[in-house]
């Protein structure tokens, strides 16, 4: 009800192109239809496969922008709805048994104020009424990926996550979300790190696919 009221006052926009929307939707119906969501299988130089519902263009890269930077977090219930979707559409919804988040360094995660990729996880964990569990944490603050060629992410990540003290993973089923895949490396040091710890399996998702510039 509350939430309601207050669609009246603040009215929700659309993740994608900014338009009002009525309440109880997560986009407008324009973009619900134009937007391309079928599962985008990236299998990257990193070697991890990841499955994203959107590419990383136009309408879509704008609203992830707005979303980290603008803190604009309505547009997670959006993100959400679209990784469910793929994760039905794959048939991989009985392949997971807890679903983590690729972590932010405290700083970071500081000066944003949340971590995009956990409010995403949260709400997937929600729908498939599985839990959603912090089980790395980013020790070291290195540098923004995206400012980096192939070469230097590969070494930038290395080393910067390790397992929180208390997460129990063996032979657990781990779903991991990020925001966006480019490479795969910031993914792959994740799995690593998980995977030395006893995973029984991971499966990588994000919002969106980007390509390299
Ligand atoms: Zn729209």
């Amino acid at each position: 009800m509350i939430e309601r009221i207050l669609s009246v006052i603040f009215p929700n926009k659309c993740p994608y192109c900014g338009k009002i929307i009525k309440f109880g939707l997560t986009e407008c119906e324009e973009c619900y239809y134009e937007l391309d969501k079928t599962p985008k299988i990236s299998h990257t130089d990193a070697g991890i496969t990841c499955i994203s519902p959107f590419f990383y263009d136009s309408r879509v890269r704008r609203s992830i922008l707005n979303y980290k930077f603008k803190g604009i977090s309505f547009n997670a219930k959006s993100y959400a709805k679209a990784i469910c979707s793929a994760i039905e559409s794959t048939g991989t919804a009985d392949d997971f048994d807890i679903i983590t988040f690729v972590p932010l360094s405290k700083l970071r995660e500081n000066e944003r104020g949340f971590n995009q990729s956990r409010k995403v996880a949260e709400m997937v964990g929600e729908y498939f009424d599985k839990p959603c569990r912090t089980l790395l944490e980013k020790t070291k603050n290195n540098k923004n990926q995206h400012d980096l060629n192939l070469q230097q992410r590969r070494e930038n990540v290395k080393g910067v996550y390790s397992i929180c003290p208390k997460a129990d993973i063996k032979a657990k089923r781990i779903l991991l979300i990020d925001d966006i895949v480019t490479t795969g490396n910031t993914m792959a040091e994740c799995c690593n790190v998980l995977r030395a710890e006893g995973a029984g399996s991971i499966m990588c998702m994000s919002i969106a696919a980007a390509t390299l510039d």
